[in-house]
């Protein structure tokens, strides 16, 4: 039996259904890139208005936070990306997005946008919870706090918040939700988990500096490329030698770019190498392991200057609090019953929980099931990622509120 005051905020997704499936297929026609989330942010803030939202926040030119105060109570904040990705949809529906191109700022190129990874359901979720709770504040009593966040997929938006002083504006979070549609979990379920549930990343860029020659002179060279194929060889042993078996690792040499003809034997090559982790002492440890063998790989080479590293895209591990997540779960079990499920770890990675750990409160991330038939379901970044509109929106918006509730509830 659900409680009765969770029953009236919950019935206000019945009397709006429809316009919250308009506003989805909105912003899922209209997709923005990392940073440049300029008319979703517009709409978000017009929505909020709308609904009677008195307290809202700009953070950095895309950021938009939501302050719902209702009484006493904790503060409960709840998170949903809002940026797309460079690339081209593949889709049969009605409300596919329009192809437009855009100019990527981070590279300059001039590409497609669409949203592959679900995260224009995150937002119409959010918002949709926003304005239930605000319709039906005698249910509840505290504080929700909407965060309305850019720039996820490049693992920038949410340092920017912090950095744009998110923890010194707003008042700190109890806890800190978040969601995920996801093509691993059963059509409309809940996937919860304690503890690791995304996987740490990292991406280091890797210039081995040799010494250049004649292709007929190689006793004058230090060569950078067989350097780097020894290189590359060695480290397929880190995981494999270095790793215990029951912990995951990933460690994938992704670009190796060195030279420009067959008789030049270049000065430098360049390597691209990705990890994943799903500990923090994994990934230290990868990446000590990269450091050391390439290091004293260049020495055994005679390179003439040690090789430089240069580490970006850096997503931390999202690893969810006990105590937060078995309180969102038996909340979840009861309202969703078999649809709530155990999320196993995903090997992708978010940077969700920066915020949560700037303001040092615990957070959790669940998953939401996006295809009935989920033998065929693309993954996230496919062109097909187009998740069913129902029950994913509806399980989406219930989800937060639901989860949110045994912190808000009287
Ligand atoms: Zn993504
Ligand atoms: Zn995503």
């Amino acid at each position: 039996m659900a409680h009765p005051q969770l029953d009236v905020i919950l019935a206000e997704l019945e009397h709006n259904r429809a316009e919250r499936e308009e506003l989805y297929k909105h912003f899922h026609q209209h997709p923005e890139l990392s940073l440049q989330e300029f008319e979703t942010s517009a709409r978000i803030e017009q929505e909020l208005k709308s609904y009677g939202v008195e307290t809202i926040y700009r953070l950095g030119e895309t950021g938009v936070v939501a302050l719902i105060e209702n009484g006493e109570g904790p503060v409960v904040a709840a998170r949903g990306d809002i940026d797309a990705l460079p690339m081209a949809e593949r889709c049969d529906k009605d409300y596919a997005a329009t192809g437009a191109t855009q100019i990527d700022k981070n590279t300059g190129q001039e590409t497609p946008v669409a949203h592959s990874c679900g995260h224009d359901f995150h937002i119409t979720a959010l918002l949709g919870a926003t304005q239930a709770l605000l319709n039906q504040r005698a249910a509840w009593s505290g504080t929700f706090m909407a965060v309305f966040q850019p720039a996820e997929e490049i693992a920038a938006g949410a340092q920017l918040l912090v950095e744009q002083g998110i923890v010194d504006k707003l008042p700190k979070p109890e806890v800190y939700l978040g969601q995920h549609v996801l093509s691993s979990l059963p059509g409309g379920a809940v996937g919860t988990r304690v503890g690791a549930v995304m996987s740490e990343a990292a991406s280091i860029e890797v210039t081995l500096h040799g010494k250049g020659s004649h292709g007929s002179m190689p006793h004058l060279s230090v060569d950078p490329i067989v350097l780097g194929a020894s290189i590359i060889s060695r480290l397929q042993s880190v995981v494999a030698r270095e790793i215990a078996p029951a912990e995951t690792a990933v460690l994938t040499v992704g670009s190796f770019h060195a030279g420009t003809k067959s008789n030049i034997i270049p000065e430098t090559a360049v390597l691209q190498l990705n990890t994943r982790a799903f500990n923090k002492e994994v990934a230290a440890h990868l990446h000590e392991a990269i450091e050391r063998i390439i290091i004293n790989e260049c020495e055994a080479a005679r390179c003439p200057q040690p090789p430089e590293f240069r580490y970006y895209d850096l997503f931390p591990l999202t690893q969810n609090e006990e105590n937060a997540t078995l309180r969102v779960r038996a909340a979840v079990d009861e309202y969703f019953g078999a649809d709530s499920v155990e999320l196993a770890p995903v090997p992708a990675s978010e940077d969700f929980s920066i915020i949560p750990d700037a303001f040092g409160t615990p957070y959790t991330f669940w998953g939401l099931g996006g295809f009935a038939d989920q033998v065929n379901a693309p993954g996230n970044h496919s062109p097909a990622f187009v998740p069913d509109l129902q029950p994913t929106l509806d399980r989406g918006t219930a989800a937060l509120i639901v989860a949110a509730a045994p912190w808000l509830l009287k």
